[in-house]
């Protein structure tokens, strides 16, 4: 028989990893809170019949946030066999806290005692015997990272005859309370979930009182049973089982572990973390930061490679295929759409890719090392400053990767109209599909300068805040945001494997694109450009492209950049951005770094202008699907597109005219 097993911890307590140790997937781990938004299934590597599921991390079950409902509605509804715990074990106190929660679940519960790495490299110890004793449950010491007592979770996993634990003890009050309450249960409620239950009716639990349809007669027996409590107690029910759970808890901790930190000696963590979330300079660190890694990527890096991509698609797959082609007798026009099309078109973004990787390698370096948790800590305090609610950055922050994944992100965010602010935002953060359009147009106008590439990112940031701060003047978005909290994880030396599984993933994505929705885009763009509307081949000014692109190219040319070649590749890049470049190479017929037909269709200050209408306008399909799946409703996700085109029609619009005017 199958048998579930769920994973359940506090954020950032290392699920993931344990998770991906144990059944060899590869699922996101990041180094700070929010990362798992929905519950991942896998099974046990050693034994297929185990299933093992990764919740969202919850500090508790009490239901405030969407995380803390899919968690402990699983947990309650759905037959899970095992609940294994994963306690971060250098912040022992405050994950005890969900533990007690999830003792009075009912089900058995193992803890994982995660992190035992960080806890023995900090002096402090942590008796793992004596608190399995006190909390009668078995106790296993694991580090997901050093892959230390994971085969002992696992025999422990296996082992079916974990039964539920002993409950938690409350007062006396409590207790008697709860089993008044208790008493008072219909019968269907199973045995092992009735002290569950009577303790979420003690605490007037809204959800579930609702589902249990109790009688009005019981109803008020109850709550004069809580009522009694509360006044005898002089608390609301709430405050005692709170208080009593950190009063046992802090008295368990007490017992079995000793704490390291001396007072007023900070640990390493602290020390970098006084200068690099410093008031005055975090910011400052943090856009030198970004703006060493654009140099890397890009004006570094970048220079190497493209000669070399160049020389890989152009002069050597681009040449040879056409040599095959044309032995083989292929026509000249099919040999054209093969070489200049499709090969041209796929190269020219994927003579990007190792810029992207090397982009991808930093970030997630940056986020593995626990420094990105400090960024989203410090935007915080810009973005309150603002009204705007902190935990929008970290969507943002996975936004540098692709748009997709940071709008399904911002579903962490409880306030509605916070949540759909945060879905229209996100893809002003420059994505990593839009950095191919930024390294072409800095390498031909501005020498590959990290300064311009880096700077479409400050302004990306600057137009999140600029739009927050305009829309919660309307109706629509108006209202306190919800407070975030967030701890900072600590500092750890990022670990290769890691950080390459992370690039890979990412990269793989792009890499894919180029094979499908590139391939078939170049395709047919190379086809539009040289065919006229009598199917008749044709100069590409004639062509069917060039009149598509003449009607809308007049709207651009307030912009700078009302050429049809432009306007095609903003149509086109709807698809993927990538695509930008790629109709951009197949209508101009150039390519790489030192490209001609570039400077007949911009000016350094239009193609400036143009990058920033390419960073903020209507992100690609994929993110306005993803768009529409959180939003739930088309006018919205309608709204959000004409606002994002709207802004950047604006912004580029003043860069462009007052360029000029300063340039004159
Ligand atoms: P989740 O949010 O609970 O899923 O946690 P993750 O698995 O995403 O891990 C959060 C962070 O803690 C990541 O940076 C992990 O590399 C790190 N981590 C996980 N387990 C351990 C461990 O045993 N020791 C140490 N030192 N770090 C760990
Ligand atoms: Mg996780």
């Amino acid at each position: 028989m199958k048998r579930t097993i769920a994973l359940v911890g506090n954020p950032n307590s290392g699920k993931t990893s344990i998770f991906n140790e144990l059944t060899g997937s590869t699922q996101y781990v990041g180094n700070w809170p929010g990362v798992t938004i929905e519950k991942k299934e896998g099974t046990l590597r050693k034994n297929k019949h185990i299933k093992l599921v990764d919740l969202p991390g919850v500090y508790s079950l009490s239901p405030y946030s969407p995380e803390e409902i899919v968690t402990r509605d699983y947990l309650v509804s759905k037959e899970v066999d095992l609940i294994v715990n994963i306690v971060d074990g250098t912040n022992l106190e405050r994950n005890l806290y969900l533990t007690s929660q999830l003792m009075e679940t009912g089900t058995p519960v193992i803890i994982a005692l995660n992190m035992i790495d960080a806890v023995k490299r900090s002096g402090a110890s942590i008796d793992s015997d004596k608190l399995s004793l006190l909390l009668g449950m078995p106790v296993i010491e694991t580090s997901a990272v050093k892959g230390t007592g994971l085969e002992n979770l696992v025999n422990t996993i296996a082992d079916e005859h974990v039964t539920a634990s002993k409950q938690f003890e409350y007062s006396p009050e409590v207790e008697s309370a709860l089993s008044g309450i208790t008493a008072l249960l219909p019968d269907a409620i199973a045995q092992h979930a009735r002290r569950w239950h009577a303790i979420k009716l003690f605490e007037r639990d809204q959800n579930v009182l609702i589902r249990m349809q109790l009688s009005d007669e019981v109803k008020n027996k109850i709550e004069h049973i809580i009522a009694t409590t509360e006044a005898s107690l002089d608390d609301t029910s709430e405050g005692i089982i709170t208080n009593d759970r950190y009063f046992a808890i802090s008295n368990i901790v007490s017992q079995c572990s000793i704490q390291a930190k001396i007072q007023g000696k900070l640990t390493s963590s602290d020390k970098i973390d006084k200068v690099v979330t410093n008031r005055w300079i975090a910011i400052p660190i943090f856009f030198v930061v970004m703006w060493g890694i654009y140099y890397i990527a890009i004006q570094g890096i970048g220079e190497l490679t493209i000669g070399w991509m160049e020389w890989l698609f152009a002069d050597f797959i681009g040449a040879n295929i056409r040599l095959l082609l044309e032995s083989a007798g292929t026509s000249a026009w099919l040999t054209n759409l093969v070489v200049e099309g499709l090969i041209g078109g796929v190269g020219s973004v994927l003579s990007f890719v190792p810029q992207m990787m090397i982009l991808f390698f930093f970030l997630s370096l940056m986020e593995d090392s626990g420094y990105m948790a400090r960024v989203a800590f410090i935007m915080d305090r810009v973005f309150r400053k603002f009204g705007l609610s902190g935990k929008s950055f970290i969507p943002m922050l996975i936004g540098t990767g692709c748009s997709v994944p940071a709008i399904m992100a911002s579903r962490t965010i409880e306030n509605l109209r916070d949540r759909r602010m945060t879905v229209m935002l996100v893809p002003f953060i420059p994505c990593g599909a839009k950095l191919p359009v930024f390294a072409l147009l800095t390498a031909s106008f501005f020498s590959g300068s990290a300064w311009v590439a880096s700077s479409m990112y400050l302004i990306g940031i600057i137009m999140v805040i600029i739009s927050g701060i305009v829309l919660k003047r309307t109706k629509a978005f108006a209202g306190e945001s919800a407070p975030f909290v967030m701890e900072l994880p600590s500092y750890h030396m990022p670990r290769i494997k890691q950080v390459a599984i992370h690039m890979w993933e990412r990269s793989k994505m792009f890499i894919k694109k180029a094979g499908t929705i590139i391939a078939l885009a170049s395709v047919l763009i190379w086809i539009a450009q040289s065919i006229d509307w009598t199917f008749a081949s044709a100069d590409p000014s004639q062509s069917i492209l060039a009149s598509v692109g003449k009607i809308l190219a007049p709207l651009f040319v307030p912009l700078g950049f009302g050429t049809w070649q432009a306007t095609v590749a903003i149509i086109t890049g709807l698809m993927a951005k990538e695509t930008v470049v790629s109709t951009l190479q197949i209508v101009l017929g150039t390519n790489g770094a030192d490209i001609i037909g570039l400077h007949d269709v911009f000016s350094p200050l239009s193609a400036y202008a143009f990058m920033i209408f390419i960073l903020l306008a209507a992100p690609c399909i994929a993110a306005i699907g993803a768009t529409y799946n959180e939003m739930k409703s088309k006018r919205w996700t309608f709204a959000a597109v004409l606002f994002q085109t709207s802004v950047a029609y604006i912004m580029a619009l003043f860069v462009f005219q007052f360029g000029s005017l300063l340039i004159r």
